[in-house]
């Protein structure tokens, strides 16, 4: 087990299929160099034989981009793999991802096939892939709500026909943290090839919990995190890159692990996939909010002036945000008030302050905030 943790960026292909979202082939080609640029180690560019717009981009994608591997989604069918392939072809690093679902759920309703027709079909399509690449991922769709000692025989079957990841998806964001730790941790302890593959963490945020999930998989053992800009995907998203990424960065006394993300790289990737793709990021989103660095209060203002850490764990700088912000509301105080009119060249005497105070006071109870403008206005 390594102390590196691979990022294994699918924004443009679980992201996109968010409702709502549709990216063109040059849009996709700019988050890609910018994905490239933040350090991603795999780029998930597509679906290949779901259209020939997303063969298209998965193509233009392994053609353009360099020092990343690019990876195409397939169903376990020889012709999905095929297709994807050819895709993939210009590409420096190629991945092929197949597989299909493991829990009984899923091969009742949806695949309809038994757990030993399934198991053959799985392990034929991974034999199919490892003729295009010797970069195959298998995908356990629904692991999270899989028999165990199934699970368990998937992945010493396909990790045997030549699988070198394997992807333990919670399809449907149905794990708690200590239970998806457990798969994880049980997977490679009970599978006797578990050493010949990397593990892989594909968590959905239906309960909120799939930054909480990946990191659990991570300290169970798995090296790779399947992520996306913002979190999103479908219905509730996917596990946010930035989440994971800082978690392990801010908390490298607990995890003792790193990434190869250029950290500074994180606020502009998440604005530029905010524009494309039309899905604003909620103001106190964790890491990249526009509230993630911003105090208001006074009690916070006042410590975070004396001494940032007081109330700030990410230095903003670390994130490519420019700094902390101190917002101005009737919850702020002296000190940020001080702190804001000094920003724009005003230094006051100490009486001349209180009566501006007591001015501001006024005028915030009847805003959401005071501005630069309102500032202007008080000391007028
Ligand atoms: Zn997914």
């Amino acid at each position: 087990m390594t102390d590196h943790v691979l990022v294994f960026d699918t924004t443009l292909r679980d992201g996109e299929q968010s409702p709502g979202v549709h990216l063109s082939l040059a849009e996709k080609l700019e988050i890609g160099r910018q994905l490239v640029l933040l350090g991603v180690d795999i780029l998930e560019a597509g679906f290949p034989i779901s259209s020939p717009g997303d063969f298209e981009s998965v193509h233009t994608l392994s053609k353009e981009l360099k020092g990343v591997t690019i990876c195409g989604l397939t169903r376990a069918r020889a012709k999905d793999i095929e297709v994807a392939a050819e895709a993939l072809k210009p590409a420096e690093r190629r991945r092929i991802h197949t597989g299909l679902g493991v829990s009984e759920n899923h091969l009742q309703h949806k695949l309809r096939m038994s757990r030993e027709e399934a198991l053959e079909v799985g392990v034929a399509a991974v034999k199919c892939a490892r003729q295009f690449t010797d970069d195959v991922e298998y995908f356990m769709e629904d692991s999270g709500r899989a028999d165990l000692e199934y699970v368990y025989r998937v992945v010493e079957a396909v990790i045997n026909a030549g699988a070198t990841t394997i992807n333990v998806p919670d399809t449907t964001g149905f794990t708690y943290p200590n239970e998806y730790f457990k798969l994880i941790q049980g997977i490679i302890e009970h599978v006797p090839n578990s050493d010949k593959a990397i593990f892989s963490c594909h968590c959905h945020n239906d309960l909120g919990m799939a930054t909480a999930n990946t990191l659990a998989g991570v300290i169970a053992g798995a090296r790779q995190v399947e992520v996306t800009v913002n979190g999103i995907g479908e219905r509730a998203g996917n596990t946010s890159l930035e989440e994971v990424v800082m978690a392990l960065y801010i908390r490298k006394d607990k995890f003792a692990l790193g990434t190869k993300i250029d950290t500074t790289q994180l606020l502009p990737t998440s604005r530029l996939v905010s524009k494309l793709t039309g899905m604003v990021v909620q103001r106190n989103k964790a890491v990249v909010g526009a509230n993630a660095y911003a105090h208001s209060s006074g009690i916070h203002q006042d410590g975070v002036l004396k001494e940032r850490s007081t109330y700030e764990i990410i230095d903003p700088k670390l994130v490519g945000a420019e700094k902390s912000e101190i917002i101005l509301t009737a919850r702020s105080g002296r000190h940020g008030l001080k702190h804001r009119l000094a920003e724009i060249g005003y230094n006051f005497t100490d009486e001349r302050f209180e009566e501006i105070y007591d001015a501001f006071l006024v005028m915030a109870d009847s805003r959401r905030e005071v501005d630069e403008d309102g500032l202007r206005e008080l000391v007028q």
